[in-house]
């Protein structure tokens, strides 16, 4: 059985609450929000990190973005968001399936965190 928490999100095995779906993606929103609209965009595929990223995957990673632009939009967010991928352990990445969270409904901070 596949222990990777995001895979068994996108098998269904898990709960999350979808806000957008598609042959490649899934995009629920994050258990614990950082922001009033905080979603996670993921591939169906499992790749851990950017890191594991290679040439074949480079539209997969513009649909992920593009998938952010779009709930962004449907979801409202007029004046702004932040795009994250944490890669890695000194970025904080906890979960080890690539997601790119999209937050928005707030003021962020530069430098981040
Ligand atoms: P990371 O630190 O790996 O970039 O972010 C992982 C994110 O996944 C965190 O923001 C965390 O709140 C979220 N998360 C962890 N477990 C679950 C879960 O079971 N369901 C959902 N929806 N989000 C989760
Ligand atoms: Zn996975």
């Amino acid at each position: 059985m596949n222990d990777c928490l995001f895979c068994r999100i996108a098998e269904g095995d898990i709960p999350a609450e979808l806000i957008y779906r598609d042959k490649d993606l899934l995009a629920f929103r994050d258990i614990n929000p950082q922001a009033p609209l905080h979603v996670l965009i993921i591939p169906r595929k499992h790749i851990a990190r950017v890191e594991d990223l290679d040439s074949a995957d480079t539209e997969l990673a513009g649909k992920m973005i593009l998938a952010a632009k779009k709930i962004a939009k449907e979801q409202g967010l007029k004046t702004g968001y932040r795009l994250v991928f944490n890669n890695g352990p000194d970025a904080g990445q906890e979960v080890q399936h690539i997601h790119l969270h999209l937050m928005g409904g707030r003021r962020f901070h530069w430098p981040a965190g």
